[in-house]
């Protein structure tokens, strides 16, 4: 079976891992080196901890952010939006449950395996703190956590001083640079062909550099562009450094009221921030969230920096359906590496015709077209 996978994020990317080991012939397109668009991320792995956008009390977060400075509204898909409004309030999907426990455990299982075979990447399930400025906002927290507390195990006060914290000891992370290079030398027949797709069909064809190719199936894992393909979804960017700082961080931390996580590795930090809703890959403000930064661990050297987005379908989780020989695996939001080796199983499953559509995963897959990106 040929397979083209346009986008070579860390969905994409799993995707061709996955539709490789089954025997297929992959191409993966992204203009891009692959993976650049995804390592900006902290690389903290919580599947198990996904939470909805469409409440109010994600509401009040965008909020706290917006008044931190480290949030700005620029510009937001309008389907996104109207879907967003229509849902808000809305009480979660009783098929969401069970589907996100299992992308959670195949996800969690991936990573852990990759590990056993060579832990290149930094892999360290050492728990994840997070800390709270606002008193009231870490009462909400502690209390969702603690309801959940036999799914993913808390402990609330953990470390001194730190009386404003909830500490989850299976919370695992790695080195999002050094997966990448991992998954890349796992995947020795796959084409990586770095030229933009312009257009897909839902017959399989593919348009680039304006001609065009038939393939059996094309999985579209091209993070926000796949709104032009009538899937409901926008952007929320952010940015990424590694430093190097003298301040000991002794497991990954995520000080939740300032939109900032901080993940250690020997000898130098990973810092990340900023939910710009922005569709642009602008950088007008990454200065101001490494000022955030710089204000939560004194900064010595910075290394080096990137950026990306979250794709955010309008209840904040995943998405991934078929449609003729058109597949799409998106929607990871602020846990797209949490989630990405269990989109890109999926993207396989559906790609080899093997089963229908999930209901849940493909609840937002009904409009799906063929076209340009626009
Ligand atoms: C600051 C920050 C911190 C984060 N921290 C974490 C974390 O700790 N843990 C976690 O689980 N997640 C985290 N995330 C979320 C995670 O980074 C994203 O969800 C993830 O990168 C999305 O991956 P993706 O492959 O779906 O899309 P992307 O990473 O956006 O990749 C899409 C790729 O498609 C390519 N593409 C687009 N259009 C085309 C086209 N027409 N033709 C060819 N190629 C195309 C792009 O160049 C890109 O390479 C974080 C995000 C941010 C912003």
């Amino acid at each position: 079976m040929k397979v083209a996978v346009v986008g070579g994020g860390i969905v994409g990317l799993f995707a061709a891992y996955y539709l490789e080991k089954e025997g297929a012939r992959v191409t993966v397109f992204d203009p891009e080196p692959p993976g650049l668009r995804s390592v900006h991320a902290a690389g903290i792995i919580e599947p198990s901890r996904a939470y909805r956008t469409n409440t109010f009390a994600f509401l009040r977060r965008v909020g706290r952010y917006v008044r931190q400075g480290t949030c700005t509204l620029r510009s937001v898909d309008p389907a996104w939006l109207v879907e967003s409004a229509r849902q808000l309030g809305r009480p979660p999907d009783p098929r969401a449950e069970e589907t996100l426990l299992a992308m959670a455990r195949t996800s969690v299982g991936a990573y852990e395996e990759f590990a056993a075979r060579a832990d290149d990447f930094g892999f360290a399930p050492r728990g994840l703190l997070e800390t709270y400025d606002d008193p009231a906002h870490f009462e909400e927290e502690q209390a969702v956590a603690l309801s959940r507390r036999s799914e993913v195990p808390v402990e609330p006060g953990h470390g001194p001083g730190a009386e404003r914290s909830l500490f989850f000891p299976k919370v695992s992370w790695l080195h999002t640079e050094r997966f990448v290079a991992r998954i890349l030398h796992e995947l020795p027949t796959t084409v990586l062909d770095r030229r933009r797709v312009d257009a897909v069909g839902l017959d399989g064809t593919l348009v680039v550099g304006g001609s065009s190719t038939r393939f059996d199936v094309v999985v579209v894992a091209s993070g926000v562009t796949s709104r032009r393909l009538g899937l409901p979804l926008t952007g929320v960017r952010g940015f990424g450094w590694h430093l190097r700082t003298h301040a000991t961080v002794g497991t990954a931390t995520i000080l939740v009221d300032r939109g900032i996580a901080l993940v250690p590795f020997e000898g130098e930090l990973k810092a990340t921030g900023g939910w710009d809703f922005d569709l642009s890959t602008g950088l007008g403000h990454a200065e101001a969230v490494l000022r955030a930064v710089k204000a939560a661990v004194p900064v010595e050297e910075v290394v080096d920096f990137n950026h990306g987005s979250r794709p955010c379908t309008p209840d904040g989780q995943p998405v991934a359906g078929r449609r003729e020989a058109l597949v799409v695996a998106n929607g990871g939001f602020r846990l797209g590496w949490s989630f990405a080796p269990a989109l890109g199983k999926e993207a396989a499953r559906l790609a080899q015709g093997g089963a229908d559509n999930d209901p849940f995963l493909a609840r937002f897959c009904g409009q799906l077209h063929g076209g340009r990106f626009g």
